[in-house]
C-alpha cells in the first residue's frame, strides 16, 4: 500500500495527539531500610538499599537525592524563603532561623556505593549531588545503590519534626533519604522550601528499631504484628530487648512516612470493602469521642469514593495524629487531632483524598499543585455533601458543593494583581497565597466547569477512565485532558490552556433585550458554553444551551423532563455578542440568568441577571427620592 505525503502526517498526529505522553516509561525504585533510633538523642542512623531500574532511554550519568531535614538550618533556602515572602506561613516564620544546634534537622550521608562501587557525590543544602560518570546506568539496567546515614530529627516546623503542638513525639516525613525522579522532563531536584513533591514508585520494605514504650504508626502493612502487639495483634511474642523491630512493607508507593508515641490509642477498623483502617491518637478530652465516631464515617466515605474515583488499592489505611496540619503520604496521613468532629472529619477525607490524586495518580504535584491539591479539593467537597446527605455528618446538603468556591474565587482573587496562572511551578509562586487559592480553589474549579462543559455523566466515567488509565503512573495535564477528549467526544484544548496557562476568566453579560430577542455580551477574555435559563411569569423553564464553536459538539441535555431545553447555535469566541431568539416575548418573562447554578467563573455576576437587581435597587432610591 503506497500512502502519499498527507496521508502519513495524519497518521503521525493522529497517533500523537491522540495518547497524552507517547512511549511512556518511568523509573523504579525498591527500597530496603533499617533504621537504629536513638530516641533520647532524637538521632538515628540508617542503612539503605535501592534497588533502582533506569527505564529510560538515557543513560545516567548522575543522581540526585533529596535530604530533607537539611532545611530545618538557619540560613536554608526554606528558611530564606519564609523571611523573605510577603505572606510567610505562620507554622514556618523565622523559627528556622532560631533552631539551636540540637533542634536542626540534618541527614548526613556516610558512604555510597553504586553496584559495590564508591562514588563521589555532594550534599547542596537539600540536595545529595552524585557523580555516577564511573559508574553510568545503562537503559535498561537495574543497579544497586547502598547508602549508610544517619540524621537528626529536628524540632517540629512543617510537616515533620519532634514534638508538635499536639505533644505527638515523632511525625516522620520525608524522614529519609530520598531518591529524585527522573522522567521525560529530566531530573526533578527540587531543593525542599515546604512545597510539593514528585518521586520514584516502587516498593518500602522498612524496619526500625525504636525504644518499645512507642506505638508507630505507618505507610504500609506492619508484617511481624505478633511480635509487637500495640493494637496491631491480640497475641504478643515476649520480648526482653529494650527496642521493638517493626518491619513495614508498602508496595507500589512513591514516599513512605512513619510517627510515633508513646501515648498513642490505637483504633483498628476493617471497612466494607475489606480495607483495613488504623486511627492512632493521644486520647484526651479533646480528642477521644471525636477520633473514636470517626471510623464509621470514614468507611462511609469510602463507599461513595470508591464509586465515583475509583477502587482504593491498597489494603491499609491509618490516620495518625502527627505533623502541623494535615499532609497525605501513601497508605497514611498526619493530621492534627485537637479538632471539632466536622473538622476532623474534613482533613480526614481531604487527606485520604489524596490517596487518589496523589499517591495512585502520581502527577509531579511541584508542577502540577492543582492537579493533586485542586482535584482533592473538589473530591473532598462532593464527599463532605455525600457524608450529609446520609446523615453521617450534620449540616446541610447542597446542590451544587463548588458554588461558593466558584463564587468567592470569582469576586476576591481572579484576575486580581494576586492571581498567577496555575502553570507555575509550585516552589516559584510570588505568595503562598496565590499558590494556595491558586492549586486548591482555581485546581477545583476546574473539575467542577470541566463537568459543566462535558456534562455530569460523560465527566464521571472520565474521572474513573482517568483513575483507571494512569493508576500508578505519573500523569501530566495533557494526559487528564485527553482522557475527557475520549469520553466527551468534546475538543477541550482551548479550555486546559485558558485555565493552566493564563488568568484570563469568563464574563458574560445580558447586554440589551427586546421582544423576544435578547442579545448576550462576552465581556471576558475566556470563552465558555452558556446555559441561559429563562423563567416565565408561570413559572415555567426553559433553558437555552449555546455550545462553544471550538468545543466541536455539545453535551446532551441533562436537564430534568419539565424544562423546555433549546440547543442553540455554537458562539464563535471572536464573537463579543451573541443574538438569540426567545421562544416568548418579554412580557411573557419573569427572569433570565445565565449560569444560574454556578458552575463556572464569571467575574461580575450581576449582569448575568435580568431584570438587574442592581436597578431595581437604584429605580427604589429614585421613587424615595421623589
Ligand atoms: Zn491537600
Amino acid at each position: 500500500m503506497k500512502l502519499n505525503f498527507w496521508a502519513v502526517a495524519i497518521l503521525i498526529l493522529g497517533s500523537l495527539s491522540a495518547n497524552g505522553q507517547s512511549g511512556y516509561w518511568q523509573q523504579e525504585a525498591d527500597y530496603k531500610m533499617v533504621i537504629d533510633f536513638n530516641h533520647k538523642k532524637h538521632q538515628f542512623k540508617g542503612s539503605q538499599i535501592i534497588v533502582y531500574t533506569n527505564n529510560s532511554p538515557d543513560v545516567l550519568d548522575k543522581l540526585y537525592y533529596h535530604l530533607y531535614f537539611n532545611a530545618f538550618q538557619p540560613g536554608s533556602m526554606m528558611d530564606t524563603r519564609s523571611r523573605n515572602i510577603i505572606d510567610a506561613d505562620a507554622r514556618v516564620g523565622d523559627r528556622i532561623s532560631k533552631l539551636t544546634k540540637d533542634e536542626i534537622g540534618y541527614q548526613k550521608v556516610k558512604s555510597l556505593r553504586v553496584n559495590g562501587k564508591k562514588v563521589k557525590y555532594k550534599v547542596v543544602g537539600t540536595i545529595l549531588e552524585v557523580d555516577i560518570r564511573k559508574a553510568k546506568i545503562q537503559p535498561g539496567q537495574t543497579v544497586k545503590l547502598e547508602m549508610k546515614f544517619e540524621a537528626q530529627v529536628p524540632a517540629q516546623i512543617r510537616r515533620s519534626g519532634r514534638n508538635n503542638k499536639e505533644g505527638i513525639d515523632y511525625s516522620m516525613a520525608q524522614w529519609y533519604p530520598k531518591l529524585s525522579e527522573y522522567d521525560y522532563q529530566g531530573w526533578h531536584a527540587n531543593p525542599y522550601i515546604a512545597r510539593e513533591f514528585h518521586g520514584i514508585w516502587g516498593d518500602f520494605d522498612v524496619t526500625i528499631k525504636l525504644d518499645k514504650k512507642y506505638t508507630i504508626g505507618a505507610s504500609g502493612v506492619l508484617q511481624n504484628p505478633q511480635k509487637i502487639g500495640k493494637g496491631y495483634s491480640d497475641v504478643v511474642e515476649p520480648n526482653k530487648k529494650d527496642k521493638l523491630e517493626w518491619n513495614f512493607i508498602a508496595e507500589n508507593v512513591h514516599d513512605f512516612v512513619w510517627a510515633a508515641d508513646p501515648d498513642y490509642q490505637h483504633i483498628t477498623h476493617t471497612a466494607y470493602d475489606g480495607t483495613i483502617l488504623h486511627f492512632l491518637f493521644q486520647p484526651n478530652e479533646r480528642t477521644t469521642e471525636n477520633w473514636e465516631n470517626l471510623p464509621k464515617v470514614m468507611d462511609g466515605a469510602l463507599k461513595y469514593i470508591n464509586k465515583r474515583f475509583g477502587k482504593y488499592p491498597y489494603p491499609v489505611y491509618s490516620i495518625i495524629q502527627g505533623g502541623d496540619g494535615g499532609m497525605e503520604y501513601p497508605m497514611a496521613t498526619l493530621i492534627t487531632g485537637e479538632r471539632s468532629f466536622g473538622s476532623l472529619v474534613g482533613v480526614s477525607v481531604h487527606e485520604w483524598m489524596h490517596s487518589w490524586f496523589q499517591m495512585v495518580l502520581g502527577t509531579n504535584e511541584a508542577l502540577y499543585p492543582w492537579m493533586d491539591e485542586g482535584f482533592t479539593s473538589f473530591a473532598s467537597a462532593e464527599t463532605m455533601n455525600y457524608l450529609r446527605q446520609e446523615g453521617l455528618l450534620t449540616g446541610d446538603v447542597s446542590e451544587n458543593p463548588m458554588a461558593g468556591s466558584i463564587n468567592g474565587f470569582s469576586a476576591n482573587h481572579a484576575g486580581t494583581e494576586v492571581d498567577e496562572p496555575i502553570s507555575t511551578h509550585a516552589d516559584h509562586f510570588t505568595t503562598n497565597r496565590a499558590y494556595g487559592i491558586g492549586s486548591y480553589t482555581k485546581g477545583s474549579i476546574f473539575l467542577e466547569q470541566l463537568q459543566y462543559i462535558m456534562g455530569t455523566s460523560a465527566f464521571g466515567q472520565g474521572m474513573l477512565r482517568y483513575f483507571d488509565e494512569w493508576k500508578f503512573k505519573h500523569p501530566n495535564p495533557n494526559d487528564f485532558i485527553r482522557i475527557m477528549e475520549k469520553e466527551s467526544g468534546l475538543e477541550l484544548d482551548w479550555y486546559k490552556e485558558y485555565m493552566v496557562n493564563t488568568i484570563k476568566y469568563p464574563e458574560y453579560a445580558i447586554d440589551t433585550i427586546y421582544d423576544e430577542t435578547l442579545v448576550l455580551r462576552q465581556n471576558g477574555e475566556m470563552p465558555m458554553p452558556l446555559e441561559v435559563v429563562v423563567t416565565t411569569q408561570k413559572d415555567k423553564k426553559e433553558v437555552y444551551y449555546i455550545p462553544l464553536r471550538i468545543m466541536r459538539g455539545e453535551k446532551p441535555n441533562e436537564w430534568p423532563k419539565d424544562v423546555d431545553y433549546n440547543l442553540m447555535e455554537d458562539w464563535p469566541w471572536t464573537h463579543p455578542t451573541y443574538t438569540l431568539e426567545l421562544n416568548c416575548g418579554i412580557e411573557k418573562i419573569k427572569k433570565i440568568e445565565i449560569n444560574p447554578t454556578i458552575n463556572f467563573i464569571d467575574l461580575d455576576r450581576k449582569n448575568n441577571i435580568w431584570p438587574r437587581e442592581e436597578e431595581e435597587e437604584e429605580e427604589e432610591e429614585e421613587e424615595e427620592e421623589k
